[in-house]
């Protein structure tokens, strides 16, 4: 059968291994397998979150609240915007392909940093935009604006912090960037870690709500996936002027998030304490990923995330050490597809650290 053209340039997307997998493939007992290759949570989610939903499982005959008005006046009060500034989707994933299927075309090209979240590409791909990028590995802001000029993009991708390298951009930079870029190009700048980059450092904090006030062609997404440790419920939110939320509206499938998402997502919004909690961990533990890269001499990338890129000269190779932990029941994400000699590693718990750290010592002795 043929299909569509756009088809053919599009790569399936690699999502992190499930353990259910490895423990098919490598006939690894399901407890001895570690995962940090998905940026989740390790701490799992607040505990309001399990009382509330199971209070509501009886609710699952009915279709959910279409309007969202919980969940949308909790975020529009959290960010200090209008509830009709709040798009939800399936994942902040979903917004990102609502964005793209609103304004890209084949006839304007996407431009996005060297080395980014992999599916802004695919979601350009759907609708046959091409895709620019720039070289550097970290957002050159300066790079971005020459390749805004030469190319005129319908979409700008900010990443901050971005996936997978986990560098973060100033905030001052970035609206002194916006401030550059005309009213026809939306930027779509997302904040998936943003709950660790601002805490790790506050000149990495973005003001939603003066940041959507001042530009409206600025699109800013959050997700529920990482710090707030809901990645298997599915709920993610765009950001923005009304004109774009008005947009986005229009592709979104009715009833796209459960009754249950809503729910949990709406009371995880609530436990700050949870979240700070995760965060403060997050960071303790990385510091030890980071003092393990040095003591071995090889390097590693700032994070401002829940994950630490670490980065390797040859002849030590990301893809083998990948494998090689993988088959030693480790998921963690090799980044040779980015074009990076370089393994990507979320923060787990501090035991799951350990064992990392135990593994990938054996790993370098093979
Ligand atoms: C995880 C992630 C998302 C979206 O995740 P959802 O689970 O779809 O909300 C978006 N952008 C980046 C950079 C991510 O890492």
């Amino acid at each position: 059968m043929q299909f569509n053209q756009t088809l053919e340039s599009i790569k399936t997307y690699e999502a992190g291994k499930p353990i259910e997998l490895v423990v098919r493939e490598f006939g690894i007992a399901p407890e001895a397998i570690v995962k940090l290759a998905s940026n989740e949570n390790p701490y799992g989610c607040s505990l309001h979150v399990s009382q509330a939903v199971s209070h509501i499982l009886s609710k699952m005959a009915r279709y959910p609240d279409d309007s969202m008005y919980k969940l949308k006046a909790a975020l529009a009060k959290r960010y200090d915007v209008g509830a009709h500034q709040v798009i939800i989707g399936s994942g902040s994933d979903q917004v990102i392909e609502f964005a793209v299927h609103a304004k890209a075309s084949a006839s304007r090209p996407v431009l996005m940093n060297s080395i980014t979240f992999a599916m802004y590409e695919i979601y350009a791909k759907h609708v046959g935009a091409p895709v620019v990028r720039t070289t550097s590995r970290h957002h050159d802001l300066e790079a971005f604006y020459a390749l805004y000029e030469q190319h005129h993009p319908s979409i700008i991708f900010i990443c901050t912090p971005n996936n997978p390298t986990g560098d973060a951009i100033d905030a001052a930079e970035l609206i002194a960037f916006l401030e550059k870029i005309d009213g026809d190009t939306l930027v779509i700048v997302d904040g998936a870690y943003m709950e660790y980059g601002r805490t790790k450092d506050a000149a990495k904090a973005l003001e939603v709500s003066s940041l959507v006030a001042r530009f409206a062609n600025v699109l800013y997404l959050g997700t529920f996936s990482k710090a707030y440790g809901l990645g298997g419920m599915r709920v993610g939110y765009g950001i923005a002027s009304a004109p774009i939320i008005e947009a986005l509206y229009k592709l979104r499938p009715p009833f796209n998030i459960t009754t249950l998402s809503l729910e949990a997502a709406t009371v995880a919004l609530e436990d700050d304490a949870f979240i700070e909690h995760s965060v403060l961990k997050n960071f303790e533990q990385m510091a030890r990923y980071e003092a393990f890269a040095k003591a071995r001499g090889f390097s590693y990338i700032d994070s401002y995330t829940n994950f630490i890129t670490l980065c390797f000269d040859a002849p030590l190779n990301g893809t083998a050490i990948a494998q090689k932990l993988l088959s030693r029941g480790m998921i963690v994400r090799d980044l040779a597809g980015y074009g990076l000699n370089a393994i990507r590693v979320t923060i787990g718990l501090p035991e799951e650290n350990d064992r990392f750290f135990e593994l990938f010592d054996l790993v370098l002795k093979d």
